[in-house]
């Protein structure tokens, strides 16, 4: 379709990911690769805070037992923002929701990147 990224085939304009992905929708972006992109968090939860999304339209990680290679796309992406972060010395977290109890808010599957300085040790 006229006006699509290539590599998201399957866009959803009912998404706010897909939104930003195509453009539509203003993100400060600081990766981009054939499959992934990376934005910051507009609401951010650590000095560091960044979303890793797959162009393809995913609702949730749940999917993606059946893409593991979109799951490996996603963690290479992660580990090559957290470089150039530089927070692959002082450490991360990767962390993603799913549903309801997992506090999911946006249906576009994504893994969050934090750090900057020390997290929390407690995850529930
Ligand atoms: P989750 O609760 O795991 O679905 O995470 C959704 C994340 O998206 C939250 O951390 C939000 O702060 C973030 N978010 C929502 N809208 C935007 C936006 N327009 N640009 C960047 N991040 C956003």
């Amino acid at each position: 379709m006229m006006g699509q990224d290539p590599g998201a085939p399957n866009a959803r304009h009912d998404c706010l990911f897909c939104e930003i992905i195509s453009g539509s929708v203003e993100s400060a972006q600081v990766y981009s690769d054939d499959h992934v992109v990376a934005i910051r968090d507009i609401s951010p939860q650590a000095p560091v805070h960044i979303l890793i999304l797959p162009k393809k339209h995913f609702p949730t990680v749940d999917v993606l037992r059946e893409n593991p290679s979109t799951a490996g796309r996603l963690i290479a992406a992660a580990t090559v923002v957290a470089h150039a972060e530089g927070l692959h010395e002082t450490g991360y977290r990767i962390v993603v929701n799913h549903g309801k109890h997992g506090a999911q808010s946006v249906g576009h599957v994504h893994f969050h990147l934090l750090g900057g300085r020390q997290l929390s040790g407690t995850l529930g």
